[in-house]
């Protein structure tokens, strides 16, 4: 099915991550995943030390019990993942690139002996809060803040929303404004004034935990604080994740189309079987050409990102082109199920539905144009 053989060009070791990540979706998420879904649950506690045993927690970066693997590796691994479900993804996304990322780039020593391990083997768990109820776009306006008492402790107050693993997190990665500008805090969430409420009712991702975070005179150490200011620290951190997004929604896209080319050799119509027909072809034959045209494109970035070379531009292209290029081939998929299409029988609606919440985080499509637009004309429209 794929058609232009793309993973001929992974190596050995690639191809070794792929089989890997590809077994534990079969055995360990696909039979479940409906119900999580249905239930709105997600067992990161269970799950993952099981990822973190097979080095999918932090792949890509090195010490502190990380598998330290290429980003070509890394991105193949999130294909495998989010063809399970985008949560699961997101999990690992927010653990690895989000959490893991800032404190390995600009921890202390002390910081990343504290954590990291734990983190790598997916016994701690951790979030990343940026995003605030009114500041999600812009989060340079946030309005959480962080002041250094005289014992030079840090004490935060505010609040975050849409938090990824949120409620089931031991650490928490807080981006907060200082007077020397936005700073990024590693707060225990066991820290008193800490709370993380779950947010209900979602109708996507909801194999996957969203929290809000409150903090109301959270005290954490001089220690605790990273050593980078500016919103380039939450960016880069965004950045990372990202690439492991346009990779991730390849592996839903691909979930959709081949359970819609295998429902449309049984399903039969008049007379026969609808994958006979020219319109049903049309479609097959579409989805296959986007989802081979994301597939290049991650390749491409992840080979730009192992030569040390991808531009941020570069991620946002494709953030922005495969999650609409996954999200409309899910649309396609289910017209192609028709009425099971709706249902949880068939993996389709869910990816459908998890890839509406991909197409919104981590910067929404508008915002990844406004990028690509600012690096075409050189002028910046934000605002
Ligand atoms: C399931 C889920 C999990 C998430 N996990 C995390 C997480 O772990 N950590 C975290 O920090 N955040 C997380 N988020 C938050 C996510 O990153 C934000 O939702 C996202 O950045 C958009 O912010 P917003 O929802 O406030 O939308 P808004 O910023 O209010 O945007 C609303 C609409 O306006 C558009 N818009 C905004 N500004 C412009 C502009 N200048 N020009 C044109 N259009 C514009 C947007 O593109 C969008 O269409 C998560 C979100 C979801 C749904």
């Amino acid at each position: 099915m794929d058609l232009l053989n793309l993973d001929d060009r992974l190596t050995d070791d690639q191809r070794l991550v792929r089989d890997t990540a590809q077994g534990f979706v079969r055995d360990s998420v696909l039979p479940e995943v409906a119900t999580w879904f249905e239930e709105g649950t997600f067992p990161a506690r269970e799950l993952g030390p099981v990822l973190g045993s097979l080095g999918m927690l932090g792949m890509h970066l090195n010490g502190y019990g990380c598998a330290g693997l290429d980003a070509v590796s890394y991105g193949v691994a999130c294909r495998e993942l989010e063809a399970g479900d985008s949560g699961l993804r997101s999990f690992v996304s927010v653990q690895g690139s989000l959490a893991m990322f800032p404190i390995w780039k600009y921890g202390s020593a002390e910081l990343k002996e504290e954590w990291l391990p734990g983190m790598a083997a997916g016994t701690t768990i951790g979030c990343f809060g940026l995003t605030e109820p009114d500041h999600g776009s812009d989060p340079a306006n946030m309005k959480t803040f962080a002041k250094q008492d005289p014992s030079g402790d840090w004490i935060l107050n505010g609040s975050k929303m849409w938090i990824t693993n949120g409620s089931v997190a031991d650490v928490a990665v807080v981006w907060a404004q200082t007077d020397e500008g936005i700073r990024g805090f590693v707060v225990p969430t066991s820290s008193p004034g800490f709370s993380a409420p779950l947010i209900h009712r979602k109708l996507s991702l909801r194999a996957s935990v969203t929290s809000s975070l409150y903090f109301d005179d959270v005290r954490v150490p001089a220690s605790a604080v990273l050593d980078v200011v500016g919103l380039r620290g939450p960016l880069s951190c965004l950045s990372e994740a990202r690439y492991g997004i346009l990779w991730g929604v390849v592996g839903a896209g691909r979930a959709c189309f081949e359970a819609a080319l295998e429902y449309s050799k049984t399903r039969v119509q008049f007379g026969k079987p609808i994958a006979g027909f020219q319109l049903t072809q049309e479609k097959l034959a579409w989805m296959a050409v986007a989802l081979g045209q994301a597939g290049l494109t991650a390749l491409h970035l992840g080979d730009l990102k192992d030569a040390g070379t991808l531009r941020p531009q570069q991620v946002s292209f494709g953030k922005l082109a495969n999650v609409r290029a996954a999200l409309d081939v899910a649309r396609e998929a289910r017209s192609v199920l028709g009425a099971n299409g709706v249902t949880l029988e068939y993996p389709v609606i869910r990816h459908m539905n998890n890839l509406e919440s991909v197409l919104t985080y981590e910067g929404t499509q508008e915002i990844h144009t406004l990028v690509l637009g600012e690096a075409l004309t050189g002028v910046a429209a934000y605002r």
